[in-house]
């Protein structure tokens, strides 16, 4: 290595650990992670982990730091109505998109704001045990985990020190060694072959009622499937059962086959996942899923 190839790496290694928390990450309930170029089409995007002082009320993934991907030049919703291309690709189900529109524009709101301080991914472990409650690190919760660079985010996962999980609906797409971080996002039984004969784990989405069905059917096409292990509360249901399902349940923190991509910590089981999320597009993402899961009916 040339004296001037060593000078610049000291002083790139000087530039990163010269980074220091301030009392607002210490304080803040989200932080910047990365601002570049979407994968997709060169839009100026932000990946936010949100969840960092305020644990998330969703009894499914509970202390987790959840990552959301969004366009940086303009609102969620004006990104939505362009086709949401930036951060979702040719996703199949974006326009019955399980993320509530209100979320996502509470965190952008945020960010124009100046709430969220940048941060090195690198640094967030250490945040979050500053923080507190949040143990396990969620990608993927809006965006593509790929619409950053491998480079650049992906590898570092999972020398982080921390568990985590991942979602990817560009897994035809992506760089391949994405599939050791995320899950490949399939909804149907198709999809999830192709995900496997690539080397994916799958979590495959399907419609209400049908998750023993396909789990059965992968299996007789000699697949390893598993059904999600979060058994979902009626809606009706009071606070003291919510407190005992977080107390007593699998949830995605404690969860035996976490959703952690293909790689030596997963029992590399796929999984199935009967539709769930915003009550609002819940019917009509359940019909959307039930047109691309036809060849289930009768696989
Ligand atoms: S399989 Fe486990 S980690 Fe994956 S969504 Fe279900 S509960 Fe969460």
């Amino acid at each position: 290595m040339s004296t001037r190839t060593l000078k610049r790496k000291i002083k790139r290694t000087k530039k990163k650990t010269a980074f220091e928390l301030t009392a607002q990450h210490l304080k803040a309930n989200g932080v910047v992670l990365w601002r570049g170029r979407s994968r997709f089409d060169g839009s100026p995007m932000v990946l936010i982990a949100v969840g960092l002082r305020d644990p998330t009320s969703n009894i499914k993934t509970p202390h987790t730091v959840t990552v959301y991907g969004l366009r940086s030049d303009i609102s969620p919703r004006e990104n939505i109505l362009e086709g949401a291309r930036s951060t979702c690709g040719h996703c199949p189900i974006k326009k019955e998109c399980y993320v509530h529109s209100w979320t996502l524009a509470a965190i952008y709101k945020e960010f124009i704001a100046g709430k969220y301080p940048s941060l090195p991914l690198e640094m967030l472990p250490q945040v979050m045990r500053t923080q507190g409650p949040a143990h396990k690190l969620r990608l993927g919760g809006y965006a593509n985990p790929s619409v950053v660079g491998w480079r650049e985010f992906g590898r570092l996962i999972p020398n982080l020190g921390v568990d985590w999980l991942s979602y990817e609906h560009d897994w035809r797409g992506a760089p391949a060694a994405w599939k050791s971080v995320s899950m490949a996002s399939t909804e149907s039984i198709k999809g999830t072959l192709a995900a496997d004969s690539r080397g994916w784990r799958a979590f495959q989405v399907v419609p209400v009622g049908q998750g023993p069905a396909v789990v059965k059917a992968l299996r007789a096409r000699g697949l390893q499937a598993v059904q999600c292990h979060f058994k979902k509360l009626p809606s009706d249901a009071s606070e003291l059962d919510k407190l005992r399902k977080l107390r007593n349940g699998v949830n995605c923190y404690n969860c035996p086959t976490p959703c952690n991509g293909f790689n030596s910590l997963s029992p590399n089981h796929h999984v199935v996942v009967e539709v769930h999320g915003n009550p609002t597009i819940l019917p009509s993402r359940n019909e959307r899923l039930r047109i691309l899961n036809r060849e289930n009916v009768n696989p």
